[in-house]
């Protein structure tokens, strides 16, 4: 049965995100975004409302909620300030290869800790010197005995400033590439850590992004979330989960410049009437609602998915990169309907269009997005028709009215269809010769 409908609890969610989003990050976003400052006040009281970590699974003392709600969460942050819902979401993204892990004992160590206490932790594959070509990974993990030595810089990464700990995803041997790479749990406070400044950025200023730098890092083996080899798959996998999460930012600040559009074209005049009267101006809206109503069935699509046990790959990457697209789209006409004012800083939509640009680009383009699902469609996508060359389209005879010992074939390069006994020696039309036809009835 197919249904939209959310329950109570999924409501009530929504509801206390959407409260939360409207008094505690809406009135503080453009002055954090001003200071380029992620405000760790808002993180906390995000955690104490009970808003991160609620995919931790029940066994760890978790809620154990699923993507859909992790959506419908992101969505009200985004529309408030799509930068800190990156910063709200980021323990989900750093947190994914450790529920996903094999390693037990090392759930039972940290879920718990991330829990109980307001510690954060963030996900590295990127580095300065690649993000889309996760093979490509140059940090080190050496073996030593069986704990590993991590050497190397990691870049981009969200609240790697405020993080307690780290997913931090490295490699015995650069030449092994996806062979090679593993996952490792690293605590900030170890021997070795190093945080770079936070990265001045265009937009989702209210999030931190810095580079991390490891000298010598002892990364004891019981802190091994996926050992060499395994960490190419981890990576791909965590990143299936938590890209529908990317069209709910999306969703979320693309509903916000709706909103705000809605607003303000039935407030400014022009003309001697309302810009909303001008139906250039209600086509650009009515075509921003149905971006943000497509965005939304996308990601949910994504996010039903994948709690219901299903490969979510493919829909996760159509959702990020339609969603991402859409809403930069949706926010450049926002900037129109709203003009002089719109290009203010006074005003929200600038601010919005600069965040949302980021969305294009961070847990894979949508270059990469494109890449994974024209892979599935000449790979695995099953069709639902017959293959072509099975088909007899141009037919001069009624099938029903034809005898069932007469022969259909078909010219496999100009699809005329002849019938008889047998093929012709030649076809009248494209002159192929009999080997080229398929008898298809
Ligand atoms: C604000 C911010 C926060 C981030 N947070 C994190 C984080 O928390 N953790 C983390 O690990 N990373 C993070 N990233 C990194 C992000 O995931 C990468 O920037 C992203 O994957 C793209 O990598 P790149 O910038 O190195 O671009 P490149 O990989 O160098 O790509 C450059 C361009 O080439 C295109 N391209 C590359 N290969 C192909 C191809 N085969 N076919 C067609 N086009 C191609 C890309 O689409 C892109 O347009 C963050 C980035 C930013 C900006």
């Amino acid at each position: 049965m197919l249904d939209f409908t959310l329950t109570p609890e999924q409501s009530d969610l929504q509801g206390r995100a959407r409260a939360f989003a409207v008094e505690e990050i809406l009135p503080l976003a453009w002055y954090f975004d001003e200071q380029d400052q992620t405000p760790l006040r808002i993180l906390r009281r995000a955690y104490e409302a009970g808003f991160t970590n609620t995919d931790i699974p029940k066994p760890y003392g978790g809620k154990g909620l699923g993507l859909l709600e992790s959506a419908i969460l992101t969505e009200e942050f985004a529309a408030a300030c799509p930068g800190l819902a990156t910063s709200i979401f980021d323990n989900s993204l750093g947190m994914e290869p450790l529920i996903l892990s094999d390693n037990e004992p090392l759930k039972e160590r940290y879920l718990p800790r991330i829990l109980n206490d307001f510690k954060l932790i963030c996900f590295a594959t990127s580095e300065p010197t690649m993000g889309s070509d996760v093979s490509g990974i140059r940090c080190l993990a050496e073996p030593d005995g069986d704990d590993f030595i991590l050497n190397g810089t990691k870049y981009w990464i969200t609240n790697g400033g405020l993080a307690d700990y780290m997913s931090i995803f490295a490699t015995t041997d650069p030449k092994l590439q996806h062979k090679g790479i593993g996952a490792f749990l690293v605590e900030r406070e170890w021997e070795g850590v190093l945080v770079g400044r936070p990265i001045p950025k265009m937009g989702q200023r209210c999030s931190n992004t810095v580079g991390l730098h490891f000298t010598n890092v002892r990364v004891p083996k019981e802190n091994v979330i996926a050992p060499p080899g395994k960490g190419f798959v981890l990576a791909m996998k965590t990143f299936s989960r938590t890209r529908p999460i990317i069209g709910a930012f999306a969703t979320g600040a693309a509903r916000a410049a709706l909103d705000y559009s809605i607003d303000y074209a039935k407030k400014r005049r022009a003309f001697g009437s309302r810009i909303a009267d001008n139906q250039a101006i209600q086509f650009k809206l009515a075509e921003m609602y149905q971006k943000v109503e497509t965005s939304r069935l996308l990601t949910w699509k994504g996010a039903w998915e994948a709690d219901s046990g299903m490969d979510p790959t493919v829909t996760a990457s159509i959702a990020k990169f339609y969603a991402s697209e859409a809403a930069v789209e949706v926010l450049n006409d926002a900037l129109q309907i709203f003009a002089g004012y719109g290009y203010t800083k006074m005003y929200p939509i600038e601010k919005l269009l600069r965040d949302v640009r980021l969305l294009r680009i961070y847990e894979g383009t949508s270059e990469i997005q494109r890449m994974i699902v024209a892979g599935h469609l000449l790979g695995s996508y099953e069709p639902s028709l017959p293959p072509l060359e099975d088909m007899a389209l141009h037919r001069e005879k009624d099938p029903e009215t034809l005898d069932e010992n007469t022969g259909v074939f078909r010219c496999r390069m100009c699809g005329y269809v002849h019938y008889g006994d047998e093929a012709p020696e030649a076809c009248p039309y494209c002159f192929f010769p009999k080997s080229a036809f398929k008898q298809i009835e």
